[in-house]
């Protein structure tokens, strides 16, 4: 039998400083409850979401879901127009906007794809009281139904009525198309045009406290190719042979290992192969190889990526990287190349005040400060195309563990705050 309760100091003080945190004007109220009364009804939608396949080359399914969501941007306001992107071999992009008179003008970003293709065993989604599982779940069709939510609540207190809003869904985040500059053009015109970016990639936390990101890495490919004398190994390091193609790589690669190290900067050799015949195909990220045991190997290739913390460490690391290429063993020659990739987005000015403008949010909610994350633990996204040119912030998105991989799974328990979160921040921006 429940002892009677009695408010002790305790209670007391907890109450001083929830009223404290809590101090939601009325119409940020409503918004807040709007919010709240949709909850079962979100979730319904994150289901039949998740359960129509989108993997990135699965353009009909990602259409579906550009289809599916295109009416309830409408109903709400916006305009859309679907961009298909064939000549980049993707289905397209959903853009959604509504123009207005006042406040900020702010682009919400986020993708209808999911690593998970049609052929994935893992296709549905399963609920588990508090939370779920399912292909994209937090990777980021929970992020769509908090756009989606939020939205609706401030279009339910009137507030929407004079904002400036985009929505623009890409269809091949996880995947690009390429090339990125015809693949991501529509998105950077957007940004261009905008005053603050807010991106809806899964919410991340720093030891158990949400955090947000306003800093991210770049990421870029590179391709490394090395060629030597082909002849019997028993004349290798000869003055006619020389050391042949695989020492070259090997001495290359090794050189970046210990030479190019420095705070903020990771460089990862993803494949390598050598031989007789080496090549490397970017598309499927394959490298094959034929050689004898006996041969000096005519040709070496591998492959790698770079992230970095600025533009400006990416160029002198890339020609650091080049330096170290062209020193060349005897009787070989190398090649390195750079391909396009994402952008990094540094922390500005810009993006630190969007943050503080974001907590200012979080205290009368009563939600975590948020700190900004460490960059180097997160890859590069889509809101780093559109960093260099307008205030963003990432980890609006939904909680959850284990993206890309099956058992992908959300918390559902922590849709609602993040979805109020978001929609008083709108609320806040767009004034
Ligand atoms: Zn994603």
């Amino acid at each position: 039998m429940p002892s009677q309760r009695i408010p002790t100091a305790f209670t007391f003080l907890f109450f001083i400083s929830t009223c404290a945190r809590g101090s939601l004007t009325p119409p940020e109220q409503q918004i807040a409850n709007y919010v709240a009364a949709e909850k079962d009804a979100n979730v319904e939608l994150l289901q039949q979401l998740v359960d129509m396949n989108s993997g990135t080359l699965n353009a009909p399914g990602v259409r579906r879901v550009a289809d599916f969501l295109r009416p309830r941007f409408e109903q709400l306001g916006f305009t859309c127009r679907f961009i298909p992107m064939d000549e980049v071999q993707r289905a397209g992009h959903l853009v959604c906007s509504r123009t207005g008179t006042h406040g900020k003008r702010v682009l919400l970003i986020g993708h209808m794809d999911t690593v998970f293709e049609p052929s994935s065993p893992f296709q549905r989604f399963v609920r588990n009281g508090d939370s779920a599982t399912g292909p994209g779940s937090s990777d980021m069709k929970g992020g769509l139904v908090i756009i989606l939510g939020a939205l609706d609540a401030l279009k339910k207190a009137g507030a929407l009525e004079g904002t400036n809003i985009t929505v623009f869904l890409t269809g091949d985040e996880e995947r690009p198309g390429e090339p990125l500059s015809v693949a991501r053009r529509d998105l950077i015109e957007d940004g261009k045009k905008s005053d603050a970016a807010l991106e809806f990639e899964g919410g991340v936390q720093t030891a158990g406290h949400d955090a947000a990101s306003i800093s991210r890495r770049s990421a870029y490919q590179w391709v490394l190719t090395t060629t030597g004398k082909t002849a019997h190994s028993s004349g290798v390091f000869g003055k006619n042979v020389g050391d042949g193609a695989i020492y070259e790589l090997a001495r290359i690669l090794y050189k970046f290992d210990t030479e190019l190290r420095e705070s903020g900067l990771t460089y990862n050799v993803g494949v390598a192969a050598g031989g007789t015949t080496a090549s490397y195909d970017l598309a499927t990220a394959t490298a094959t190889a034929s050689g004898k045991v006996n041969v000096v190997p005519a040709q070496a290739t591998a492959a790698g990526d770079i992230r970095t913390v600025t533009d400006e460490q990416y160029k002198r690391v890339c020609d650091h990287m080049q330096q170290i290429v062209s020193e060349h063993l005897p009787g070989t020659s190398a090649q390195i190349e750079f391909k396009e990739g994402y952008p990094s987005m540094p922390e500005t000015a810009g993006n630190k005040e969007l943050l503080s403008e974001l907590n200012q949010v979080n205290r009368e909610l009563g939600l975590d400060v948020m700190e900004p994350f460490d960059p180097s633990h997160r890859g590069a996204g889509d809101l780093s195309f559109v960093a260099p040119y307008v205030a963003s912030i990432s980890g609006l998105g939904a909680y959850g563990n284990g993206a890309h991989a099956p058992g992908e799974s959300i918390n559902l328990a922590r849709q609602t705050d993040q979805t109020k979160r978001v929609a008083l921040f709108l609320y806040k921006l767009t004034r």
